[in-house]
């Protein structure tokens, strides 16, 4: 199927598609040529309100249907992600920019997370605790209700399946705001599954987020607010529903550590160390931003990553020549530039990269090079800010306390990596990192089952795994006194 857009796109609330309530709407683009590619309704605070009672009806149905039925739901979603994988490939590449491997990779990884929720479920089990003299508790879990959902822009549909697909599965009926530069790909998911998904159950806002983001954060009737986006953001969102006694799960910016031992198997490492900050034009929470690299391979390594970096052939994410896209949008370009020039100031030495790609097509789009920093200490700001964008600090270290010591200095707590062939070693620092997902010997990989989620200012929660199920749930005790 070849990807054209419609016009406009309206809200997707009790299963039917409809404008929003002051029939605005706003335009959605292509970061690769700054062509528009289609316009979303804007929602604001009514338009949420319809949506959250349109969940709230689909609820009792929803919440009572039998566990067998709503896993086969579930995996029939996925049998029609499945079906449209190319179409929403190019789809997610038409608005995000990533190449369209890196699409791909996002929506077979939709598949199998609605797989994964699926099977979970089938063998989700309460539990019987005696309390003596005849009397014990039946302890089950109970869905919360209505939810609500706001996700960004870095991976716009997979984000929201990591969300909607283990809140569905538990019960739940779910209210969901996309990032606004982003909203194609989940409207149009919308679309393929309605068939399958009873009326109510997913109901999708578009709009700004200080608008319809915080009506939905904020709405009284939201039983759970999951937020996918920055720390300041995540903020206010855990504020407001602290304020409203409702629980939130926050997932969070990083500065994740890649940790490169003498021992490290080079080609791998040095692959992973590219692909850790490049792929996504480095547009990932958990990007490895901070390579650590041990002072015997330091300089040897880091002019191989540098040669690489210069290698790399950034173009358009639909070219399947291109190694990396775009990033998202011109802010998000100034703030990458802004800190390249941070950078320099702090004394980082420039490897490679720094600027706009400039010239041709590349002046249409948002275009960034590869950027490496040498020579950089764990206290510069490009090595404690996320940046967000494809940009590389590299830092020396001379032994194991010392990089443990500066991985752990950060504000930042999401991932990690070491490299080495000496399993101790590995488990040990693994072990030592402060962050929600260490890999030993690999990076970026989230397999459904790998739990994700931060510590400290990364966040709280963890998505992509069978406990996340139990964030959308609330346990109920049943206490029974059999004694006469
Ligand atoms: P953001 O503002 O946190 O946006 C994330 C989501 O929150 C979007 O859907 C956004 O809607 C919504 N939102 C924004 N302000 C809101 C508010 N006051 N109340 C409720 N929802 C709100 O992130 P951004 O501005 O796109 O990017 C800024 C920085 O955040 C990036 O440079 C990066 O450092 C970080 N970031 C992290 C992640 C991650 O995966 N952890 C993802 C994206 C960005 P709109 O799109 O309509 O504004
Ligand atoms: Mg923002």
């Amino acid at each position: 199927m070849a990807v054209t857009f419609k016009e406009t796109y309206g809200l997707f609330i009790g299963g039917e598609f409809t404008p929003a309530l002051s029939g605005e709407t706003f335009d959605v683009f292509n970061p690769a040529t700054g062509e528009k590619l289609a316009a979303a309704a804007k929602a604001e605070a009514a338009d949420v309100d319809r949506a959250v009672k349109a969940a709230w009806s689909a609820f009792p149905q929803w919440a009572a249907m039998n566990v067998r039925d709503r896993s086969e739901l579930l995996w029939a979603i996925s049998d029609i992600v499945e079906e449209n994988l190319e179409y929403l490939t190019e789809i997610e590449t038409l608005n995000n920019g990533k190449l369209l491997r890196e699409a791909r990779c996002d929506i077979e990884d939709v598949v199998d997370q609605f797989r994964y929720f699926a099977s979970c479920i089938r063998s989700g089990e309460g539990s019987y605790v005696d309390q003596g003299d005849g009397n014990f508790n039946i302890l089950k879990r109970e869905p919360l209700g209505v939810v609500g959902q706001i996700v960004p822009w870095n991976y716009p549909l997979s984000m929201a399946c990591w969300k909607i697909a283990p809140a569905m599965a538990a019960g739940n009926c779910i209210v969901i705001k996309p990032a606004s530069s982003t909203p194609l790909s989940l409207l149009i998911f919308a679309e393929l599954v309605q068939s399958v998904i009873p009326a109510g159950v997913l109901n999708i806002v578009t709009g700004g987020g200080g608008s319809c983001g915080e009506a939905l954060a904020a709405h009284p009737d939201i039983r759970k607010i999951a937020f996918t986006g920055s720390t300041a953001v995540g903020a206010k969102i855990g504020a407001i529903a602290g304020g409203n006694i409702i629980p939130s799960t926050l997932e969070l910016g990083g500065k994740s550590a890649q940790i490169l031992f003498p021992d490290c198997q080079w080609d791998r490492a040095l692959d992973s160390v590219c692909e850790g900050i490049l792929s996504n034009a480095g547009q990932i929470c958990s990007a490895g931003s901070r390579a650590f690299i041990h002072a015997d391979i330091y300089d040897e390594f880091v002019q191989a990553l540098t040669e690489r970096f210069q290698a790399v052939k950034v173009g358009n994410g639909m070219d399947d020549e291109s190694e990396m896209g775009p990033v998202i949008d011109s802010h998000q370009l100034e703030v990458i530039l802004d800190y390249v020039t941070i950078g320099k100031a702090e004394g980082a030495r420039l490897a490679t990269g720094g600027n706009r790609k400039c010239g041709g097509d590349f002046d249409k789009g948002y275009f960034m090079e590869p950027t490496l920093f040498a020579d950089v200490t764990n206290q510069m700001r490009i090595a404690q800010e996320e940046i967000f964008g494809p940009v590389l600090a590299c830092i020396r270290f001379t032994d194991e306390k010392e990089v443990i010591d500066m991985a752990n200095d950060s504000p930042y707590g999401l991932a990690g990596s070491v490299w080495t062939q000496d399993i101790n070693r590995g488990i040990r620092v693994a072990g030592a990192i402060g962050a929600g997902l260490v890999w030993i010997n690999a990076f970026g990989l989230y397999p459904a089952g790998t739990s994700f989620g931060g510590y400290k200012k990364s966040g709280y929660g963890r998505e992509a795994h069978k406990t996340t199920l139990d964030s959308y749930s609330q346990m109920k005790s049943i206490f029974v006194a059999t004694a006469e």
